[in-house]
């Protein structure tokens, strides 16, 4: 049996340390599959007893076969319903390739830019995970193997001509490679790649029942750039308390981004599990304390 820190006596433990200290997910282990470390990250992929594969970078879960769905249609449709005509897509991460599977299922969009860090990640993606991974090779998917910082700030900056309608960011966690997206500057450089109209959303990393504050930060980091910031939220069972929130921010102050500006067609319908139009108006309503804590102090 492959070996690692986080699996003992078969079961993995995804530890909340940093932000919760007294608070651990697990996940039963059948098998390891694959455990290395590449030049960004601690890679981990194991079959699960009930969630079926699992991803694991620098022992945070990803993603996982059974519940990815909540998660990867919501990042994507929410900004992509929320746009008019959105044709070209910028996704920076991603590298299980669940979000361009999304995204591709919109027949007005045009292209779709993925940029990962770390090839490792689309590759054993490509192999543990098909089910998501399966939008690589669509021809409207270009992917770029480099630093999506580093990309915005060189390619997508002020007066490029490279302009997107809508740009998801589906990053890991602040504590590792990912760590510029939830600063200010990272906020400036998406909305100087963004078209005129155009909506950018984030994962945010926490979620409402473990640090509170942590978000309500983001949101005003997030908030000093685009007056039009808004969080939402999805429930994915894997995800550390269950709940995981996004920040979604349209360019233009007068989009109420919190109600679809089309609604799927027939077609897509078909595609879509999670996301409808009455859960993306729902998914912005907090309870109460989080509501004044995250929008109103
Ligand atoms: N759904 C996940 C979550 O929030 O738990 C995140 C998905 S995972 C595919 C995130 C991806 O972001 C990883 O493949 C990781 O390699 C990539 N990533 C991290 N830092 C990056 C960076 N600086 N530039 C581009 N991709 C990055």
């Amino acid at each position: 049996m492959i070996e690692h820190p986080r699996i003992a006596n078969g079961w993995f433990r995804e530890l909340s340390d940093d932000h919760f200290p007294g608070q651990a997910l697990m996940l039963k282990v059948e098998e390891v599959l694959h455990h290395s470390k590449s030049e960004f990250q601690d890679i981990l992929l194991f079959k699960s007893a009930e969630y079926g594969n699992v991803l694991v970078l620098d022992g945070i879960i990803q993603c996982t076969e059974r519940d990815e769905f909540a998660y990867q249609e919501m990042i994507s449709h929410v900004p992509l319903y929320s746009h008019k005509n959105p044709k070209k897509i910028l996704v920076i991460g991603g590298g299980d390739g669940g979000v361009i599977r999304e995204v591709v299922k919109h027949s007005c969009v045009e292209s779709v830019t993925l940029v990962e860090i770390d090839r490792t990640v689309i590759e054993l993606s490509e192999k543990y995970l098909p089910k998501m991974s399966s939008a690589f090779n669509h021809p409207k998917v270009d992917v770029k193997l480099c630093d999506g910082f580093k990309f915005l700030k060189e390619t997508a900056g002020l007066n490029s001509v490279e302009k997107y309608d809508v740009i998801i960011t589906d990053s890991s966690d602040p504590d590792g490679p990912a760590e510029a997206f939830f600063q200010k500057e990272y906020f400036q450089l998406i909305f100087n790649a963004l078209k005129k109209d155009g909506i950018m959303i984030a994962q945010a990393s926490e979620n409402i029942w473990l640090d509170l504050n942590y978000l309500k930060n983001l949101m005003k980091t997030s908030r000093s750039i685009f007056k039009n910031t808004q969080y939402c939220y999805t429930m994915v069972p894997t995800y550390t308390s269950g709940q995981l929130g996004l920040i979604v921010c349209s360019k233009d102050e007068t989009i109420d981004i919190t109600v679809p500006q089309r609604k799927p067609d027939i077609k897509e319908q078909g595609l879509l599990r999670y996301y409808n139009p009455d859960i993306h108006s729902a998914s912005f309503v907090l309870p109460t304390w989080a509501n004044t804590i995250i929008n109103v102090e």
